[in-house]
């Protein structure tokens, strides 16, 4: 259909899809992706284990303590490794409300009451948990770009779909590409 048109340019913008590693357990009831859990708020319970501890994992975290949940989230790398503001504002606001964090610890199983996750000596630690929030990134749809390229002489692509980041990132690469290039 787009080949058809014979376009000068095409600008690929499909966007991303969750990381979501085959786990043990992930196809429990107890497990949501992140941005599930965000429309959901309903299926989300009162223990919480958010999984991956970066800008969305984290955001949600505090929306959760401040609701009044019990959170705990883990990320398999340091704190300080993941974003800036774990060592600005946002560690501090967790800590003040409440939240449990466990860095260098990683997601090992996700069972029926919470999940298995295993810290940086290898000790196996188990996490009550009602709900199971998996937030481990994204990854550009490089089917898209595989189905879109080659059709006009000009293929760009943008957003989230060259890169997964933030709305502003991808209004100005939008803007970047429309208007500059
Ligand atoms: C839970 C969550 C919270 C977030 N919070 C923030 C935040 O607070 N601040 C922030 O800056 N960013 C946030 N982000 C990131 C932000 O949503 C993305 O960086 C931004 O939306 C990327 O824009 P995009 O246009 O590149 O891709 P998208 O917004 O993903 O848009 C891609 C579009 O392409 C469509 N599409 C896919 N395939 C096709 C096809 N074959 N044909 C036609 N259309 C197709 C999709 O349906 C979609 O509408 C968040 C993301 C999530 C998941």
């Amino acid at each position: 259909m787009v080949a058809a048109e014979h376009p000068d340019a095409v600008i690929i913008a499909a966007g991303s899809t969750p990381i979501m590693p085959e786990f043990k357990g992930i196809k429990l009831n107890n497990v949501l992706w992140v941005g599930d859990a965000c429309r959901n708020v309903g299926k989300v319970g009162k223990k919480v284990l958010i999984v991956g501890a970066g800008n969305t994992g984290a955001e949600t975290a505090l929306s959760y303590t401040k609701a009044g949940k019990n959170v705990t989230v883990v990320d398999i790398q340091a704190g300080a490794m993941i974003i800036p503001s774990w060592t600005t504002g946002l560690e501090r606001l967790l800590k003040e409300n409440g939240a449990k964090f466990m860095f260098e610890t990683g997601l090992s199983e996700i069972t029926a009451d919470g999940a298995i996750v295993k810290d940086k000596d290898g000790r196996e630690i188990s996490i009550e948990a009602d709900t199971v929030i998996l937030s481990l990134g994204f990854r550009p749809h490089k089917d898209m770009i595989k189905e879109f390229s080659g059709i006009a002489v000009q293929t760009y692509v943008i957003g989230d779909n060259n890169r997964p980041n933030s709305f502003f990132e991808a209004a100005r690469d939008g803007y970047n590409t429309a208007f500059i290039r």
